[in-house]
């Protein structure tokens, strides 16, 4: 997993996977995406916080991002 001060550059947004159940996205620097290529929506309030699931594909892209940049 990503250190704390690592994720600092990239905000996290809770949104909806392809199955519908809500995780935590990692938003692209200009904040418009999600590293998995997800759009994102406008802040649902009923999902936020609802989870502690992160999304996989994300998390992965997330990853090699810090590893191209070291
Ligand atoms: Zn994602």
């Amino acid at each position: 997993m990503p250190t704390r001060r690592e994720l600092e550059m990239h905000e996290m947004w809770c949104g909806a996977d392809t199955s519908g159940e809500p995780v935590w996205h990692v938003l692209t620097t200009d904040r418009t995406t999600t590293l998995c290529g997800v759009e994102r929506e406008d802040e649902d309030s009923r999902r936020r916080h609802a989870t502690d699931r992160h999304c996989f594909p994300c998390m992965k892209s997330f990853q090699a991002v810090m590893e191209a940049s070291r």
